[in-house]
């Protein structure tokens, strides 16, 4: 832990604070670090000096700007740390990848600042939750693309992290993004409505002219986010979940028979299949039957029942699985079957049963389960939609469950007819199994990578500086960062 006196300058900075922004939006202890917070992934928790907690952009720039002019003034202090509602769970929660830190906690900046159903599109707040905007939107033409997670998440953290939704992976429905840059000025990026140069009434063009700006604003520490344009996908006129259950031997057939059937346009949206660990934890009632895939039939009514009756005929046809339910209203999920619920109703942008899930797998509330919930470990590889590369990756977790004994949860997502976001979790028991759960995400993040498997989000244990990555590509970021932020206001985050 890093000597409190080597910051000094801190203190005058956050007294200034106090005065600008009102005592109650700065934490902190004058001669110490803050004490540390428990993390249901028990990361180690690092040095964090101060939490600030704006509660509208003014704020945000105030703090920036002290933090700049302090720096441009010769002052040491602690880079800033940005999140939104801080439920990164099973990468971090809120800890940064070090310290020390001033963490800035943006959930204050709470507004809706506007919703188009016509365009389809919703300008959004860090503090805004999945719940907020997807209820919303009930009723209407439009639907968020909503993530499995607590509906107590943020649509911009989650969007800047680049998690993944129940259609697709979030930064596709990102437009643009409002920036706090280093130096305490707000920089609009991609695609704004009622912008001079990209009025409404334009298509989206969230790349803008010229090289485009707007991913070097996610996964990334060279300011803070403060508003989000998202997109607002169409509702199907008419849209089923079937699901179809096959055991591990006929694995790598059925993920091929599924690649071929969203390559053709048989189903929508992200194919999900669970494995038996990972339908045990989240919550899948039966798990008699192995593996579960959840897949989205929609359309028009005409088109949706021929899909349907396509998709059921042919997977008949393939003797792979061994049940298949067409998720018609007369055939519901049994009660128990949480993961059915959440699927279902997720493809359809509603989180209505998000937080039994979450209650299922970490055993307790959104508010809790960073202080009370059961342990829990994320590592999230990308892998070719491909039966043999699904083998080979669920082989892996054999492995690292004999030489661990935590058993992991493999959940996989596949995004297009290409991509794979592989969700792999470790629950383990907070009191008796940290150690082994953090050696068996060490051993995920070796093996896989040994195998040619890389990660596409990176825990608060596991930064880019730890992981590595193409030398030359983190150069030109790193050239990047000091031209955007020469003073090191922002912290080096995850992905630095
Ligand atoms: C049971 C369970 C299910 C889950 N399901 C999913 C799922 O389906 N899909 C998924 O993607 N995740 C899932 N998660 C993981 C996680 O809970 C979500 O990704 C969640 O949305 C992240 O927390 P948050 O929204 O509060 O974002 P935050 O924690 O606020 O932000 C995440 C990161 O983004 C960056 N960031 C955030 N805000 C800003 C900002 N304003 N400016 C600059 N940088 C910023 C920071 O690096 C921050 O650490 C799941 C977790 C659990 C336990």
């Amino acid at each position: 832990m890093q000597d409190p006196s080597l910051y000094p300058d801190l203190k005058a900075v956050l007294e200034e604070l106090k005065e600008a922004l009102g005592a109650e939006r700065v934490r902190h202890d004058a001669t110490a670090p803050l004490p540390p917070a428990p993390n249901v992934s028990a990361f180690t928790s690092r040095d964090t000096r101060a939490v600030l907690r704006p509660g509208s952009v003014a704020d945000v720039r105030a703090l920036v700007g002290a933090f700049h002019h302090a720096k441009a003034s010769g002052g040491e202090l602690p880079g800033l740390q940005a999140v939104s509602t801080g439920r990164n769970w099973g990468l971090g929660s809120k800890e940064p990848a070090a310290g020390p830190v001033v963490r800035v906690e943006l959930d204050g900046l709470g507004a809706l600042r506007e919703l188009d159903t016509e365009a389809g599109y919703a300008v959004v707040e860090p503090g805004v939750t999945q719940k907020e905007l997807s209820e919303r939107l009930a009723g209407t033409g439009r639907m968020l693309n909503v993530t499995a997670s607590s509906g107590h998440t943020s649509v911009v953290g989650n969007t800047v992290d680049r998690g993944v939704g129940l259609r697709h992976q979030r930064t596709e429905d990102l437009l643009g993004l409002e920036v706090v840059l280093p130096d305490g000025s707000v920089a609009h990026i991609g695609w704004w409505p009622g912008d001079t140069s990209h009025g409404k009434g334009d298509g989206f063009n969230p790349l803008g002219l010229g090289p485009s700006l707007l991913h070097l604003f996610t996964q990334s520490d060279f300011g803070i986010v403060t508003a989000a344009v998202v997109r607002l996908l169409p509702r199907p006129r008419r849209q089923s979940t079937v699901r179809a259950r096959f055991h591990r031997e006929a694995l790598a057939e059925a993920v091929d028979a599924l690649r071929t059937w969203k390559a053709n346009g048989l189903v929508s949206g992200v194919v999900k299949v669970y494995d038996t660990a990972s339908t045990a934890t989240y919550g899948g009632g039966d798990t008699a039957g192995g593996y579960v895939a959840h897949m989205s039939v929609e359309g028009t009514d005409r088109s949706a029942g021929a899909l349907k009756a396509a998709l059921l005929a042919e997977m008949a046809e393939t003797g792979l699985f061994t049940s298949a339910a067409p998720g018609d209203d007369e055939q519901p999920p049994a009660d128990d079957d949480v993961v059915a619920h959440v699927v279902d109703a997720a493809y359809r942008g509603s989180v209505a049963h998000n937080e039994r899930m979450l209650a299922s797998a970490t055993g307790a509330t959104a508010d809790r389960v960073d202080a009370d919930g059961n342990g829990w470990l994320f590592f999230l590889p990308f892998l070719p939609f491909d039966g043999a590369s699904v083998v080979r990756a669920l082989d892996i977790l054999d492995r690292i469950h004999l030489a661990t004994g935590i058993r992991p949860g493999s959940t996989v997502n596949a995004l297009d007819a290409d991509v794979i976001d592989l969700v792999v979790s470790f629950p383990f028991d907070r009191a008796t199994q940290a150690g082994a759960a953090h050696s068996a995400l060490d051993l995920a993040h070796t093996w896989f990578g040994e195998a040619g498997l890389r990660p596409y989000r990176l825990d608060s244990g596991h930064a880019r500086s730890v992981v590595g990555g193409a030398a030359a590509e983190a150069a030109l970021q790193r050239a990047l960062r000091a031209a955007v932020d020469p003073l090191g206001v922002m912290a080096a985050g995850r992905y630095a």
